[in-house]
C-alpha cells in the first residue's frame, strides 16, 4: 500500500512539474549583458527618425528589414558597415511606402544582396522605383513572400507569416511583410506597418503568434497593436520606431497605454536611440545608445527633406539649387514624397526627388 501511495505521489509530482513548465515562458527579457560568443541572433532596431529599419544579425550572417527614408541612407549605410556587414542574405522591404524604403537604394548600391523580397502590390512612387532600379543594377534576385515560408539566416528563422500572395487591402500599410525571427527558445514579431485587419486575421490564422519582442505595427500608431493581438503575442518587451516629434503624434497614446496596463515595458528610437537586442537563445538583452551618442550627433537637425513651390506645385530636394532661388513665401516643407504627392506636387526633373 505504501509503494502504491509513493507512486501516486511520483506521478502526481511529475505531472505537476510539466504542468509548471507548460505554464511558464521560457524565455524572456534578462538584465545581464550576453556576452558575444554566447550572442545567437542580434536585432538591431536602427534610429531612422520617423521610418524603420531593423539589422537582423545571426553567426556573421546578415539580413535587413527596411532602410527607412531616403535621407537617412548615409546613417544605415555606416550603421551596417560599423556592424560588420559586407552582404547581406536578403532584404525584406516591407511596403513601398518612402519612410521604410527609401533608404534601400543606397543599402543595395553598397552591399551585395541576394534577394530582395517584397509585397506583390503596385504603387506609383519614384522612391520605390529607384529601389527597384538599384536591384535591377545590381542583379538581385526578387521574390514575394508567403505565409508560412522561412528563411535560414545563420542559426535563426525568419519565417513570414503575412500577407498571403492573393490578399487584396485597401491600405498599403496592410500589405506590409510580418515576420517572426527565431532564435532557440526566443522569437521576435516584426510587423512594420501593418494594421488591425492584418493582425486580427494573424489571431484567426494557425501559426502561434507568442514572442517575447514585439516590434509594434506602424510606429505604435493606434491603427495598430489591438488588444487581442497583443494578447496572443503576449510579449516581454516591445520596440517602437518613429522620429521625435514627428507630425502624427507616433506613438500614439491609446498603444502606450495598452502596453503600460499589460506590464509591458517599451523601447522607442526617439527616446531610446538605437536598440540593440542580444538572445542567447533563452533570453534578450535590451541595449540602447545612450544619450551622449544622441546629444554629440544629432540626427534630427528639423531640416525638411522636401521643398515644395506653392505655385508651380513642383518638389524639390532640400538641397536642390532651385530651392535657393525660391522665394521663401513660397515654400512649403515637407518630409516624405509621399506626403506632398497627396497634395498634388509633382518631382522636379533635375533633383528627381
Ligand atoms: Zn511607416
Ligand atoms: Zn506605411
Amino acid at each position: 500500500m505504501k509503494r502504491v501511495l509513493t507512486l501516486l505521489l511520483c506521478i502526481l509530482l511529475i505531472l505537476c512539474t510539466a504542468g509548471c513548465f507548460a505554464e511558464e515562458k521560457t524565455a524572456k527579457i534578462t538584465s545581464e549583458s550576453i556576452s558575444k560568443e554566447d550572442a545567437g541572433l542580434v536585432l538591431h532596431f536602427i534610429d531612422v527618425g520617423q521610418g524603420d529599419c531593423t539589422l537582423i544579425e545571426s553567426k556573421g550572417r546578415f539580413a535587413l528589414i527596411d532602410a527607412g527614408e531616403r535621407t537617412e541612407s548615409n546613417k544605415v549605410v555606416s550603421y551596417l558597415s560599423s556592424a560588420g556587414v559586407e552582404s547581406l542574405d536578403f532584404i525584406i522591404s516591407t511596403h513601398p511606402h518612402s519612410d521604410h524604403c527609401g533608404g534601400l537604394a543606397d543599402v543595395i548600391r553598397n552591399f551585395d544582396t541576394a534577394v530582395l523580397i517584397c509585397p506583390d502590390v503596385y504603387t506609383e512612387s519614384y522612391v520605390w522605383e529607384n529601389v527597384l532600379d538599384a536591384a535591377d543594377e545590381r542583379g538581385v534576385a526578387y521574390e514575394t513572400p508567403n505565409p508560412y515560408e522561412f528563411y535560414q539566416l545563420g542559426d535563426s528563422t525568419v519565417t513570414v507569416l503575412s500577407p498571403k500572395p492573393d490578399a487584396v487591402y485597401s491600405n498599403l500599410n496592410d500589405y506590409s511583410v510580418v515576420c517572426m525571427v527565431e532564435y532557440g527558445n526566443t522569437s521576435a514579431l516584426l510587423t512594420g506597418d501593418a494594421e488591425k485587419t492584418v493582425e486580427r486575421e494573424l489571431v484567426r490564422g494557425s501559426y502561434d503568434l507568442s514572442a517575447d519582442i514585439l516590434k509594434c505595427g506602424h510606429h505604435g500608431s493606434s491603427t495598430s497593436t489591438c488588444s487581442e493581438f497583443l494578447h496572443a503575442v503576449s510579449p516581454s518587451a516591445a520596440i517602437i520606431s518613429c522620429g521625435e516629434n514627428n507630425d502624427y503624434g507616433h506613438p500614439h497614446r491609446e498603444t502606450i497605454e495598452i502596453l503600460q496596463s499589460s506590464h509591458i515595458p517599451s523601447w522607442r528610437t526617439d527616446i531610446h536611440g538605437d536598440i540593440v537586442a542580444t538572445s542567447d537563445g533563452n533570453n534578450f538583452y535590451i541595449s540602447t545608445s545612450t544619450d551622449e551618442t544622441r546629444v554629440t550627433t544629432p540626427k534630427n537637425d528639423n531640416t525638411p527633406a522636401y521643398i515644395g513651390n506653392k505655385n508651380s506645385k513642383v518638389l524639390h530636394r532640400a538641397t536642390c539649387e532651385s530651392v535657393t532661388k525660391m522665394k521663401d513665401s513660397n515654400k512649403v516643407s515637407f518630409d516624405t514624397w509621399d506626403e506632398a504627392k497627396k497634395k498634388g506636387y509633382t518631382p522636379c526633373g533635375a533633383c528627381n526627388p
